[in-house]
């Protein structure tokens, strides 16, 4: 397991925003399988990082976040694509082809919706449309209500 496998999606992107930007000050190789670094975060702070290659999760870094516990941060991430950037690479790559197939299934089922929906039978799609109104939330039968039928 990679240290970008190891981390939520979230602090996994933020470190590579991180990595990006150049927040990271210095990164050292300080011992075998040992990755050392220091990444200036929010505000005037600076982190420092020690990145296990072999175990992730032993990986420590002082921000807040990570401190004392087995937890993958933004910071370390932002450390290993440091040291090493063609990781960096791929894993921006991987995401973008990821984000465009999301995107390609999202318009496909949009496609089938709208031409499903204008295939409908007129009592059907009234059926439907009053079901949504009554059994969905609030704002959207408020929406309705003020656009066909006027405020009362
Ligand atoms: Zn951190």
């Amino acid at each position: 397991m990679s240290i970008v496998t190891a981390a939520s999606s979230q602090s996994a992107y933020r470190g590579y925003e991180y990595y990006k930007a150049k927040n990271v000050q210095k990164v050292d190789h300080v011992g075998e399988g040992e990755i050392g670094g220091s990444v200036s975060g929010s505000g005037n702070n600076t982190y420092d990082v020690r990145i296990n290659l072999a175990h992730p999760r032993k990986s420590q870094c002082s921000c807040p976040h990570a401190a004392g516990k087995q937890v993958v941060c933004k910071h370390m991430v932002a450390v290993y694509f440091t040291a090493f950037p063609t990781e960096a690479e791929q894993y921006i790559r991987e995401l973008e082809e990821y984000w465009e197939e999301e995107e390609k299934r999202e318009q496909e089922k949009e496609d089938r919706l709208i031409a499903f929906v204008r295939k409908m039978k007129k009592s059907e799609a009234q059926e439907a449309l009053l079901q949504l109104l009554l059994d969905g939330p609030d704002w959207q039968y408020d929406r309705f209500v003020a656009e066909y039928l006027g405020e009362w």
